[in-house]
């Protein structure tokens, strides 16, 4: 007989987990708050859904049990497992996008497999309580309505992305299963910096080497494009930052970022990516480039035609012998991290060492599994996220609908 399975959260990492329940030989339903499900999904890589990751994975929270959820179901296999449902995939470097470069051909193709496969999805049902009793599991809606089934997969997603993201009360399912859930807070997020250098640049885009000091140590290092704000810095390189900058704030440490401008002196934009912390500063390189200029331009201003207009302005009056420093190591002090509604991803959720990390399946209540975002894992920039909510809803989907044999893993 197929086991009932019902799936709370449409999103990437339900719909996966609700596809390999149907197609394991389950009787699923998923349950969606929203009118619409997958509204996260639809804005991910500004709508063009950087799904997954085949360079070394960056995880952060409990990134071990990341990495052995991944090598259960290495994300390689994501990519045949999306291809065989009919998704064509593309690649830039080492991130995976639908070849179409539209979130939505992916969202409109995970709810037309879970249609394909006899599932049923059931919008504007919002779970507030989940029992579990004489081996059933009853959902219920805000508005009295029950379903019920044999298993369970959380998928509720995070806090991250305001409007987008699920509410504090949603973990309560998890937590009313005796699940722990830890300090939540914004990674991938903007930085609030000192403004003072900053003004009059808001909007400009500077390709650069971007650190992160505390105490006179670099202790991580980033390349990319930086966004100015009107609060500080943005950019995905500045975002890679934040889960590293809001420790040193809570431990009183005072961070400040530098930007290491090389990258647009010499007229290249930078692929993002990590650095080692010791990358070293482009001071010798700006000093020749600078020289090279002088020689050029003699009596005129050498910024002029390098920088944007904006930032010539500022630095026309820095004595020639302070350019190099003010180039690679323009500092800029860090007052907060924004907000987890600014942010893309949630650091914290759903304590791991409660969770089987290849099964997905809770420790403390059999046949309850939990996936995705709203566990203590978070990926960097680059498609990690998504890569990791729809392995471990596909893995949570699998067991949740197999005939294991209930809560293995305990
Ligand atoms: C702007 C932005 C851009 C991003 N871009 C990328 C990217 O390019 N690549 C990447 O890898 N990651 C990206 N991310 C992160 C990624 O989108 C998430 O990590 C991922 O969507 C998490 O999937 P999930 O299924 O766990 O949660 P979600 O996608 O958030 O899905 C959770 C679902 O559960 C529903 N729900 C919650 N509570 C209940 C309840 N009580 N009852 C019923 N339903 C409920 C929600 O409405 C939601 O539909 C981005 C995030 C943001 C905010």
């Amino acid at each position: 007989m197929a086991v009932n399975v019902l799936v709370i959260g449409g999103g990437a990492g339900g719909l996966c987990a609700a596809a390999a329940a149907a197609e394991a030989g389950g009787r699923v339903t998923v349950l969606e708050k929203r009118h619409t499900p997958g509204k996260k999904l639809l804005a991910t890589g500004n709508g063009r859904c950087n799904l997954a990751n085949l360079g070394v994975p960056r995880y952060e929270g409990d990134a071990s049990f990341a990495l052995r959820t991944l090598r259960a179901f290495p994300p390689e296999k994501l990519l045949r497992t999306l291809n065989s449902w009919g998704l064509q995939l593309t690649r830039e470097e080492e991130r995976v996008y639908p070849a179409v470069r539209q979130a939505s051909a992916v969202l409109a193709l995970l709810t037309e497999r879970l249609r394909a496969l006899g599932g049923t999805l059931l919008p504007d049902f919002e779970v507030k309580e989940l029992r579990r009793e004489n081996g059933r599991f009853t959902a219920v809606c805000a508005d009295g309505r029950t379903v019920q089934a044999d298993r369970c997969v959380l998928a509720t997603g995070g806090l991250a992305g305001g409007s987008l993201g699920s509410a504090r009360e949603d973990y309560r399912l998890a937590e009313g299963f005796g699940h722990r859930v830890t300090k939540l807070f914004g990674a991938l997020a903007p930085l609030e910096t000192d403004t003072a250098s900053l003004k009059g640049l808001s909007g400009l885009r500077l390709p650069a080497y971007v650190r992160l000091f505390a105490q006179k140590r670099c202790v991580q290092a980033e390349s990319g494009e930086v966004l100015i704000t009107d609060y500080g810095i943005s950019g995905i390189c500045v975002m890679q930052l934040a889960r590293r900058t809001k420790e040193l704030l809570d431990q009183g440490k005072e961070p400040y970022i530098t930007l290491d401008l090389l990258p647009l002196l010499k007229g290249e934009g930078v692929p993002y990516g990590p650095l080692p912390a010791d990358f070293p500063d482009s001071r010798e390189e700006i000093c020749s480039l600078l020289e090279k200029r002088r020689r050029l331009l003699p009596g005129q201003d050498i910024l002029t035609g390098l920088l944007p207009e904006g930032l010539c302005r500022k630095l026309r009056n820095v004595p020639l012998t302070e350019l190099p420093r003010a180039l690679c190591a323009w500092r800029l002090p860090v007052r907060a991290v924004r907000p987890l509604a600014f942010a893309q991803v949630t650091a914290g959720g759903v304590g791991t060492g409660d969770v089987d990390a290849e099964t997905l399946s809770s420790r403390l209540c059999p046949g309850l599994y939990l996936s995705g975002e709203m566990l203590d894992v978070d990926g960097a920039c680059g498609g990690f996220n998504l890569q990791f909510a729809m392995i471990s809803g596909i893995l949570a989907g699998q067991n949740a609908a197999g005939d294991l044999p209930l809560g293995k893993g305990t």
